[in-house]
């Protein structure tokens, strides 16, 4: 026991280039200079550069790397690495090997296969990545291949964010100095920096391979296409939480230990409420970081599945009828001197800060809940948000009782009563005293506060967390600019400061929600109070481009305006691309797969009808299966003629006009209707010719 628990406190960032490491590789001049730079945020001389890539490849040469290479996070929501190797041949026909300051912060990546939303032409197809130096470079290996990874920023020749990175970067930026002005005001005279922190809950599913490559949906789209209703799902919610199966226990001790030695801090795991559904959540870190950690968390349980014979599946909606998946966004500010800012603490100076901070948070989540809604769209996440297991497209805010009564005590002018712990003086109003688990746990809230911070469950499964982050981070900014312009004018700040929280409380309660968000009348109630209810991915980015998200982005240079748009553009693209795969891979399916099995089904019915006849016999119910499963075919045939039909007039041509929004309600509408009827071909065909795994076999069999 004591020799396992030994080996993870060893095994922990073996393969990370982090602070101990640097510190006994780097002169202790340099270390101590290059701290600073990070820690002012500064430009890297080349002189600096040039030491500390010395240092690292001889490090991640002895770890056995021969390449390294600049890990990026393009348009396209996953991943990109170019490996270069260290090699650099002398003139006697030999090698040494070389990694110089230039190579480690900048890269030029041929980036003309990148979505870029015409930010860039294809004949200047040259992207730029530059280091990130705030997260750690680590090493990562791949079956043999050992190689050195810098996390790096991508943009175009004029410095256009070509990525995800970019942006959460610059909102970090906007986060901090809008949070430090308020800080400073409030009379904060220590803390010199303020950082997002997000620990990302990440939910995913497990099939067995043999399943998985019989299924061309799961391999070509990430989710199931067909499949009939399995007689048992979720209803004796007996998975959730339950004692994990031996296979995944093991599976998910390599993924622990895989993730460890980057660095990365995984820390709960078990079974979620689908079958064959389970979660994984690390310790949380600041915002970026957790990004790229994020990624590596995706990454990794995708690649320990297939060592366990498994396959993940982080598609926001994988099986129709069970829970989809999400990624929960645990979000809170954090000072460089370790002060969690929505932390209510017991202390009234604690608490101003802690009530200014909510009221910036519940002001910009209302004032831009469609851009939060649009952070989140994704093509999986139109099947998730609204359905019954997962948070409605409408953004509200949970705060459980406590806070709500103190919310509205604001809005009336000032606290009056307080709880029998005691008055917190605040200076501007008496305010009852906040026990610690002041907030309930409301699961079905979208944006819940969860103690100390905000949990943001709307976030599809297979998202990278930098678009919900960056539009979280850069919203809350926005408040906080305000509420410092206002204080900054102010020479009594307390007066004014409470004259600013009533006024939030006051305009902006309507986003909170306490009751169950699954709910009919919270539609109905939502809508009365204004609340935008945006159901689909696609209505939900014709928002990006409003006015007041333009100036918001460009105000905190968060975004250009050509840049929101580029992305926007390359979201509806995604959808559409997304959309057609998924259609011509229903149409093969239905065509080639269900259709001829049909058929044999029917002519073996025939048959059969022939004999028993010929034997005297009534064959009237056989005739009866038959009508049903000939009617079936039918049904089935027009469905693919109709499919094959709009999948031409849609997706073989390369622009049509509002091309996502016929994706939206002709190809993903004729999709349902070729599922409908192979989904009950499904429910009378003989199991032993049905070509598909089922719904039961891939949830259920271990
Ligand atoms: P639950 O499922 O009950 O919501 P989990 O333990 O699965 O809780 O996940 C909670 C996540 O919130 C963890 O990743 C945790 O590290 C993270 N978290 C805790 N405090 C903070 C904070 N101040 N900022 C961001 N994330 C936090
Ligand atoms: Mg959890």
């Amino acid at each position: 026991m004591s020799t396992e628990c030994e080996s993870v406190t060893a095994l922990f960032g073996k393969n990370v280039f982090n602070d101990v490491v640097m510190r006994e590789r780097l002169p202790k001049n340099v270390y101590r200079e290059f701290k600073k730079v990070i820690s002012e945020g500064r430009f890297l001389d080349m002189t600096l550069a040039n030491v500390v890539a010395n240092a690292m490849k001889d490090w991640a040469i002895e770890k056995g790397a021969t390449h390294f290479c600049h890990w990026f996070q393009p348009m396209t929501g996953l991943t990109a690495e170019k490996h270069d190797s260290f090699i650099s041949p002398t003139p006697e026909g030999t090698t040494i090997m070389e990694f110089s300051g230039k190579e480690l912060i900048q890269g030029e990546p041929d980036a003309s296969s990148f979505p870029s939303g015409g930010l860039r032409a294809t004949f200047e197809a040259r992207g730029y990545t530059a280091w990130d130096y705030t997260s750690p470079v680590f090493i990562k290996e791949t079956g043999k291949n050992i190689t050195l990874f810098i996390p790096c920023a991508f943009c175009s020749y004029n410095a256009e964010a070509l990525d995800k990175k970019t942006p959460l970067l610059r909102s970090m930026d906007a986060l901090n100095k809008q949070a430090m002005r308020v800080l400073k005001i409030l009379g904060n005279n220590t803390s010199k920096t303020v950082d997002a922190t997000l620990g990302a809950e990440q939910e995913y599913f497990l099939v067995d391979k043999k399943w998985y490559d019989k299924r061309l949906d799961l391999m070509l789209t990430g989710r199931t296409l067909f499949g009939a209703p399995t007689p048992r799902g979720q209803e004796l919610s007996d998975h959730y939480f339950g004692a994990l199966h031996e296979r995944i226990a093991s599976y998910m001790h390599d993924v622990n230990f895989e993730l460890w030695k980057l660095g990365v801090s995984a820390k709960t795991q078990h079974n979620e409420v689908s079958p064959a559904q389970y979660e994984l959540a690390p310790v949380f870190g600041t915002v970026n970081v957790a990004t790229d950690h994020n990624q590596l968390v995706m990454e990794t349980l995708q690649k320990i599945a297939l060592r366990h014979g498994l396959v993940c599946l982080l598609y926001e909606k994988p099986f129709r009828g069970v829970n989809g998946s999400g990624k929960h966004n645990n979000w809170s500010m954090v000072t460089d001197d370790g002060i969690n800012l929505l932390e209510p603490g017991n202390t009234p100076h604690d608490n101003m800060v802690f009530l200014v901070m909510l009221c910036a948070v519940i002001k910009g989540v209302d004032r831009y809940a469609k851009l939060l809604r649009a952070s989140v769209a994704a093509p999986g996440n139109d099947h998730r948000l609204g359905a019954h297991e997962a948070p409605p497209a409408i953004v509200s805010v949970f705060l459980g009782d406590q806070l709500t009564d103190i919310v509205e005590q604001l809005a009336a002018g000032g606290a009056k009563n307080s709880k029998a712990n005691g008055q917190l003086k605040l200076g501007v109003s008496s305010l009852p005293q906040l026990p610690k688990d002041s907030t309930d746990r409301n699961r079905t809230s979208p944006f819940a506060f969860t103690g100390n911070k905000f949990e943001f469950r709307m976030v599809g499964s297979s998202q990278s967390t930098s678009g919900p982050m960056f539009v979280l981070n850069t919203i809350v900014a926005q408040s906080l600019m305000e509420i410092a312009d206002e204080l900054e004018k102010s020479d009594n700040v307390k007066a004014a400061a409470q004259k600013i929280l009533t006024k939030i409380a006051k305009e902006h309660s309507r986003i909170i929600f306490n009751g169950d968000n699954y709910t009919e009348q919270w539609v109905k109630e939502a809508e009365k109070r204004g609340l935008p209810n945006i159901k689909s991915m696609v209505d939900s980015l014709k928002t990006l481009m409003e006015d007041e998200n333009v100036k918001l982005f460009t105000t905190h240079k968060v975004l250009s305006k050509a840049e929101l748009k580029a992305r926007t553009e390359i979201l509806l693209e995604a959808y559409s691309t997304t959309i057609c795969i998924e259609g011509k891979t229903a149409l093969n399916m239905a065509q080639r797969q269900i259709l001829p099995v049909a058929i044999e089904y029917a002519s073996v019915l025939g048959k059969s009808i022939e004999r028993i006849s010929d034997a005297g016999c009534n064959p009237e119910t056989e005739k009866k299966i038959l009508n049903k499963a000939c009617g079936l075919i039918t049904d089935l045939n027009n469905g693919i003629e109709e499919l094959k039909k709009i999948l031409a007039e849609v997706c073989d041509v390369d622009n049509t006009a509002n091309k996502a929004e016929k994706c939206r309600d002709k190809v993903v509408t004729s999709i349902n209707t070729v599922r409908k009827f192979a989904d009950e071909i499904e429910m009378i065909v003989d199991a032993k010719m049905w070509p598909l795994p089922t719904y039961a076999e891939m949830l259920f069999v271990k």
